[in-house]
């Protein structure tokens, strides 16, 4: 099964870039979920060997425990490694790859794709071991790209989503996040472990062959189509406690809603917001009522794929391996929560750390815009993990290792207050900035120390 990225689908491009087999109907399309795109853009990769002086982005501090689930989580940065390093092939090999897959079709590539394509071709051979974004994001490689027509340029980034297509096997897959061992949530858990099994039966199959094998798919879709089934099924048994007008809306909405789950074909996406908003459009009046209001609550049971093993695989089956892997690994990756929503209507929230705590991308993608208040209700554990990831801040600022943070917790402790109504309190006592201020300074110190004394070795071995 081949995926191509949604815009080669949608007209973005028409060039050599989109083969024949990407014409095919049978092919999926790759669409994010779960992480806000600021959390993922930010790459940065520092030999892992090479300790920071200092830590400037909470999401760099090690083992930070999740705001919300209080699950420990992995570095930002490090997720983009094992990304960079493990999962995508080095553009030495993928831009073969792209063409002998037919992902990139030359003859029928536009001039500025051509151009694109053998500019990355020339700087894969330069740069035999590193990905195209590895490459992308060297200065020398970035300049001479400014030089490039504005076409061409943006031709590049069509080829690196290109490569991101080309997947190892499901056996190496699984052995790669085996090592790196991640704390995942519960449903995380039972899909890896779904995938672990099922790399034991088709090693050599990528984990996006696999998921279309058509009776591994179709055990999960009629798993998931039941439990659909059986939360409309709910929701119909509600709707016989309402008076007629309302009950024949309720109705009608849930004839909808098996329709959209049962006879829509299998590309069409996105079958459960769609059908949570035919509910919302065929309910509008009645949108005030608790009776209402509780049956959407019933509607929140629909299964997703952050909720529900089977639905995560059917949306797996929609998306390229390497996806597959980021968003599993990406459940577990330490990203800026906005703690007044950002994009919230009238009232934005700012891309400010003032407006950040650390929330696994799991947790992340769970609260979207909505009110702390009722998002506590039901991660009751929020106000204490809230607390628990204070303290580990604190300890990092008062060791001198977070720098740039002295005057964030008094505005964070602020922020979650008013934003929570109240509901999380945080205490942040035992931030010593004095101690910061020394810790950083002898930190300073040994730095300086350990460069001359490494300088002086080196003169002494030149000598
Ligand atoms: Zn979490």
């Amino acid at each position: 099964m081949k995926i191509i990225p949604t815009k080669l689908i949608y007209g973005y491009s028409t060039g050599g870039l989109v083969s024949q087999r990407n014409n095919n109907t049978q092919n999926r399309v790759l669409f994010t979920n779960c992480i806000s795109p600021p959390d993922t853009i930010n790459i940065s990769f520092k030999k892992s060997s090479e300790k920071p002086l200092y830590i400037s982005d909470l999401r760099e501090i090690p083992d930070l425990h999740c705001g919300c689930c209080g699950k420990t989580m992995i570095k930002n940065s490090k997720v983009n490694h094992f990304m960079e390093q493990k999962i995508y092939y080095p553009a030495a090999i993928s831009l073969k790859r792209i063409k002998q897959e037919h992902y990139f079709n030359e003859s029928k590539a536009s001039p500025a794709e051509k151009e694109a394509y053998a500019f990355l071709k020339t700087y894969a051979s330069i740069y035999p071991k590193l990905t195209i974004s590895e490459i992308l994001s060297k200065r020398n490689v970035k300049m001479r790209r400014q030089q490039l027509k504005p076409e061409v340029s943006e031709a590049c980034e069509d080829i690196r989503e290109l490569t991101k297509l080309i997947a190892h096997n499901s056996k190496y897959m699984v052995n790669e996040i085996s090592k790196l061992n991640p704390d995942f949530h519960k449903v995380e858990k039972k899909v890896f472990k779904e995938l672990q099994w099922l790399s034991k039966k088709y090693p050599n199959l990528t984990f996006n062959d696999i998921l279309n094998i058509p009776q591994i798919y179709n055990y999960h879709l009629r798993n998931l189509e039941s439990k659909q089934i059986a939360v409309l099924n709910e929701v119909s048994k509600v709707a016989n406690y309402l008076d007629e007008p309302t009950k024949e809306k309720v109705l009608k909405a849930t004839k909808i809603a098996k329709k959209i789950f049962k006879e829509e074909s299998r590309e069409i996406f996105h079958k459960r917001s769609r059908v949570i908003s035919e509910y919302h459009n065929i309910l509008a009046e009645e949108s005030d009522r608790i009776e209402i209001q509780e049956l959407f609550e019933i509607l929140d049971y629909l299964p997703n794929s952050s909720t529900d093993v089977d639905a995560f695989m059917i949306k797996g089956a929609q998306k390229s391996s390497n996806s597959i892997v980021e968003i599993l690994i990406g459940r577990q990756r330490n990203t800026f929560e906005h703690v007044k929503p950002h994009r919230r209507e009238n009232d934005n929230g700012p891309n400010s750390i003032y407006n950040y705590i650390g929330l696994c991308g799991k947790c992340n993608a769970e609260r979207q815009r909505e009110e702390y208040d009722k998002f506590i209700k039901k991660h009751p554990e929020m106000p204490e993990n809230e607390q628990l990831q204070i303290n580990q801040i604190i300890y990092y600022i008062n060791q001198g290792i977070l720098t740039g943070y002295d005057d964030y917790l008094p505005k964070i402790a602020k922020a979650l207050d008013i934003e929570s109504k109240g509901n999380i309190k945080i205490n942040i006592d035992k931030l010593d900035l004095k101690k910061a201020k020394e810790n950083r300074k002898i930190r300073q110190d040994i730095y300086v120390e350990n460069k001359k004394a490494k300088k002086q070795k080196h003169e002494n071995i030149t000598i």
